[in-house]
């Protein structure tokens, strides 16, 4: 072997050293780069493990209530279900419809504000008849958007005056089996676990207690793994007593089994309440003046389950006024 290509061999040796020391920097490298990527790809299965333990319990929290129905027999009676209505619908995001039986042109005498409202002399009642149906739809439609309601549903039948007697709704043109058919196609459709109506209340006014006896019977006569439980709404917590000529029999306990606390205060400084949006849903409805003096003065919604709805009523009420959560009181606890 020549110097020369001694020496080139020890170049190449210490090429081949270098290259070889370059070769395992790089290995380490390579070999720590793995390493971050292996704690890296831990990390990420610990955060997906963290944020499924932290969401799950949230979940669980944000769990809906079934759907409701409120069947009523003027465009403004959802007054008396409105913060149960408010907190189910746009608090808890359940869904929440309306089946309104008549036109309500019944209250003109009461449009005086309303008339100079609607540029329209609503108190006389040939121009109210005429022209209430039309607005108080509206009126409806817009105290829904307030309550969360989705879908509304006019029957239009006829508001023909004040009474306490609930056969006045047939005897004055109220088409029952209309009503009760479209009443039990809805709830075959949409598969309601609740109807909401008015506590039928033998001094109560005739039209609603006849709402409510068309909802018990169209809801007896369905299968029973379709029934909705039947809730009656008052804001008055005053022993119920059947009417003597109640036509549909229900099963109404004497004492209410539920509260909804409109007053309970929420938001920035508890400076909130659900007054507030009771008083947003009674502004919409301006052809009704007497319902105008109704602003802030029900403190509570009282509510009673119709035990012949449904055989598990009671466990049903339980569960949706249980995920209503601390506005609901239940009577005698
Ligand atoms: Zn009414």
């Amino acid at each position: 072997m020549t110097k020369k290509s001694s020496l080139r061999t020890r170049i190449e040796k210490r090429d081949l050293r270098v290259n070889e020391t370059t070769g395992g920097r790089r290995r380490v490298k390579d070999g720590r780069k793995s390493q971050r990527r292996k704690n890296y790809n831990a990390f990420l299965c610990f955060a997906r493990f963290a944020i499924f333990v932290l969401i799950a319990p949230g979940a669980a929290y944000a769990e809906q209530p079934g759907k409701a129905l409120i069947v009523v027999a003027h465009p403004d009676d959802e007054y008396y279900c409105a913060s149960t209505v408010y907190k189910m619908a746009v608090q808890l995001g359940g869904r929440v419809d309306e089946l309104i039986i008549t036109n309500g042109e019944g209250g003109f005498r009461y449009s005086t504000l309303a008339a100079a409202y609607y540029k329209k002399q609503l108190t006389n009642e040939a121009v109210g008849r005429r022209e209430l149906p039309a607005i108080r739809r509206r009126e409806a439609v817009n105290a829904g958007k307030v309550l969360g309601i989705r879908s509304h549903y006019f029957l239009d039948q006829v508001d023909r005056h004040f009474t306490t007697d609930e056969r006045d709704g047939t005897k004055y043109g109220w088409n029952s089996d209309l009503i009760t058919s479209r009443l039990q196609a809805l709830i075959r459709k949409e598969r309601y676990k609740y109807v909401f109506a008015l506590l039928p209340r033998a001094t109560s006014h005739g039209y609603h207690q006849a709402a409510t006896a068309l909802a018990a019977s169209a809801i007896q006569a369905l299968p029973s793994n379709i029934r909705p439980v039947l809730l009656g709404f008052d804001t008055s917590p005053a022993r119920f007593e059947p009417s003597p000529t109640e036509l549909i029999p229900q099963k109404w306990q004497p004492d209410y089994h539920f509260a909804f606390d409109r007053t309970t205060k929420f938001g920035f400084h508890d400076a909130l309440s659900y007054q507030i949006v009771v008083d947003w849903m009674i502004a919409e409805h301006k052809s009704q003046g007497l319902l105008q003096t109704m602003d802030g003065r029900d403190p509570k919604e009282y509510i009673w389950v119709d035990l012949s709805s449904d055989p598990q009523a009671q466990k049903s009420a339980d569960a949706l006024f249980r995920l209503l959560g601390q506005d609901i009181t239940r009577n005698g606890r």
